[in-house]
C-alpha cells in the first residue's frame, strides 16, 4: 500500500501506487550514486522514466499530456518520488511549477509548444528567478529585456537555477519596465527563453547536496527572444510569480515526505538489529523516543501537505498561507528528521555506508530554496493578519471571557489610549 493511502481516493491511490512501484523497481541505485558524485549533471534518464509512466504534471489536462487529476493525487505521487532524494524530486516537480505558469497564463500555442512536450518528457524546463545579487528580494531583479520591435533583447544573469544543465527552455523573470519610478510589482515580465548558444549555462556550484540536479548559472547577453514568448501580460510578471509560488511551495514540501520515510525506515530497521549492552538499541527508550518523534513529525508534515493540496483543489483563498506553512513546516521537519535518523544510527550514519548523510545534506537545502523559510514566515504572518483583521463577529470573542475584560483603563495600546484614559479619569 502507498504512503498515507487512507487519505486518498481511488484515483490518487492508483497513481501513488504506480509511482511507488516505479521508484522501487526502475531506478538504478548506481545512477543515484553517480548523481551524488556529480558525475551525472542532470537526471534526464530518470526524468524520461517519469514521463514514460505518464507521471509528469498529472494534475494538468490530458490534452496537454497530464492526467487531469487533482492536487491531492499529485502530492501523493510526489511523496512517493521524494524517496529518491531531492535532486530527483526536484526534476519530478519542475513541470508542475513551470506548467502552472503555462496553463494559467500561456497562449494555446505556448501550451502546445512547451507544456505538452514537457509533460511527455521531450522537453526539460527550468525556472530562473534568483540573481547573483539576491533571491529573497525577487522584485529587485535587474536582468532586463529591451523591446526591440518583434522581439526582446535580454541581458542579465540568473544563478542557482536547478535543472539548468538539462533544460531545453527557461522560464525567466526580467525587468521590462525600466522606469526607475515604476512599482516593483509592475516592472517585471515573464519570458520563455529557449536554450541556445547565446544562453550560457555553467554548472559550477560545489553543492553540499542535491547533486546531479543540474543547478547552474545562466548568462544572457543580448539574447533575442520573440515577443510571442512573453508569458502573461507585459510587466505582469508579479501575477505569474504569485501563481507559480503556490505549486513551488507545495512541491517543495511534498517530496520531503518520501525522504523522511526513507530515512525513518532505515533507522527503524537499523535500531531493530543493532545491539548494545546486550539488547537491541530500539529497546532503549532514548532511542525509540527519537523514532517516535520522527514518525510523528513525518505524519504531521504529510497532514499539512494534504491540507495545502485540498486548499489548492478547492481554490481556497487561504492557499498562499497554507502552501507557505507547508513549505516552512515540512522542510524544517525534514532537517530535524534527518538529524534524528543520523543520531539513531550512531557513527555509521555519518559515513556513506548508508544514504543517511546524503539525505541530511539534501534536506538542508530545502529550508533555503524556493524562498527561504524566513521568507515563508513573512508570507504566513502577512496573510494571517490580513485574514484575521478583515474578519469581525464571525467567532466568539475570547477576549471577553477574562475576569477583568471590561477594565478599559488597562487596555492601553498606544499613547492616545493612555491620554484618553487619563482624561476620562480626570473628569
Ligand atoms: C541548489 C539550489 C537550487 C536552487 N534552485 C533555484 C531555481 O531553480 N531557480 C531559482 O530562481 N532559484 C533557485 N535557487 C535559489 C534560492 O531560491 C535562493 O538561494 C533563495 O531564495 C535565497 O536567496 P539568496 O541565496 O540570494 O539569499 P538572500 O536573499 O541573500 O538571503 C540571505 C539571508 O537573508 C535572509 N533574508 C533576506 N531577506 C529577508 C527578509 N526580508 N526578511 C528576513 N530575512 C531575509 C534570508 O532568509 C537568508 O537567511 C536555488 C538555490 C540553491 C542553493
Amino acid at each position: 500500500m502507498s504512503f498515507n493511502d487512507f487519505l486518498l481516493d481511488t484515483e490518487a491511490l492508483a497513481v501513488s501506487e504506480e509511482a511507488r512501484l516505479m521508484v522501487r523497481d526502475e531506478i538504478d541505485p548506481e545512477y543515484l550514486r553517480a548523481m551524488d558524485r556529480d558525475e551525472i549533471k542532470f537526471p534526464r534518464k530518470i526524468y524520461e522514466t517519469f514521463a514514460r509512466h505518464n507521471l509528469l504534471g498529472i494534475r494538468f489536462p490530458k490534452k496537454y499530456g497530464g492526467r487531469g487529476l487533482n492536487w491531492v493525487a499529485a502530492v501523493a505521487a510526489m511523496a512517493e518520488i521524494g524517496y529518491l532524494g531531492t535532486a530527483c524530486g526536484c526534476a519530478y516537480v519542475m513541470p508542475d511549477i513551470v506548467g502552472e505558469g503555462l496553463i494559467r497564463f500561456g497562449t494555446e500555442e505556448q501550451k502546445m509548444k512547451y507544456l505538452k512536450p514537457m509533460l511527455e518528457g521531450k522537453l526539460v524546463a527550468a525556472e530562473a528567478l534568483t540573481e547573483p545579487r539576491g533571491g529573497s528580494d525577487f522584485f529587485g531583479a535587474t536582468s532586463r529585456a529591451i523591446d526591440n520591435g518583434d522581439h526582446f533583447l535580454v541581458t542579465g544573469q540568473k544563478r542557482f537555477v536547478v535543472g539548468a544543465e538539462g533544460a531545453d527552455f527557461f522560464v525567466v523573470y526580467v525587468r521590462t519596465n525600466l522606469d526607475p519610478k515604476a512599482s516593483p510589482y509592475e516592472r517585471i515580465s515573464t519570458l520563455i527563453i529557449d536554450r541556445s548558444p547565446k544562453v550560457e549555462v555553467k554548472y559550477l556550484y560545489g553543492l553540499m547536496g542535491t547533486r546531479g540536479g543540474g543547478t547552474g548559472r545562466l548568462t544572457f547577453r543580448n539574447v533575442k527572444v520573440p515577443k510571442e514568448n512573453l508569458l502573461g501580460p507585459l510587466n505582469g510578471g508579479a501575477l505569474v510569480f504569485n501563481r507559480m509560488m503556490i505549486p513551488e511551495r507545495i512541491t517543495s514540501a511534498a517530496p520531503c515526505i518520501g525522504g523522511m520515510r526513507a530515512g525513518l525506515e532505515l533507522a527503524a530497521r537499523y535500531t531493530d538489529r543493532r545491539m548494545a549492552f546486550g539488547k537491541k538499541i530500539r529497546k532503549f527508550q532514548l532511542v525509540s523516543a527519537m523514532l517516535a518523534r520522527g514518525i510523528t513529525l513525518m505524519d504531521a508534515s504529510a497532514g499539512i501537505v494534504y491540507q495545502a493540496a485540498l486548499a489548492a483543489d478547492r481554490n481556497d483563498p487561504r492557499i498562499r498561507r497554507l502552501a507557505s506553512e507547508a513549505k516552512r513546516f515540512v522542510t524544517d521537519n525534514s532537517w530535524e528528521i534527518s538529524n534524528l535518523v543520523m543520531q539513531m544510527m550512531g557513527g555509521i550514519g555519518y559515513t556513506n555506508v548508508y544514504p543517511v548523510e546524503r539525505a541530511l545534506r539534501d534536506a538542508r537545502l530545502c529550508q533555503i530554496w524556493t524562498g527561504t523559510n524566513q521568507i515563508m514566515d513573512l508570507m504566513i504572518q502577512h496573510d494571517y493578519y490580513d485574514e484575521l483583521l478583515k474578519q469581525t463577529g464571525k467567532y466568539r470573542q475570547s477576549e471577553l471571557d477574562a475576569e477583568n475584560a471590561t477594565a478599559e483603563e488597562e487596555k492601553i495600546y498606544d499613547d492616545d489610549d493612555m491620554w484618553r484614559v487619563l482624561e476620562t479619569e480626570n473628569k
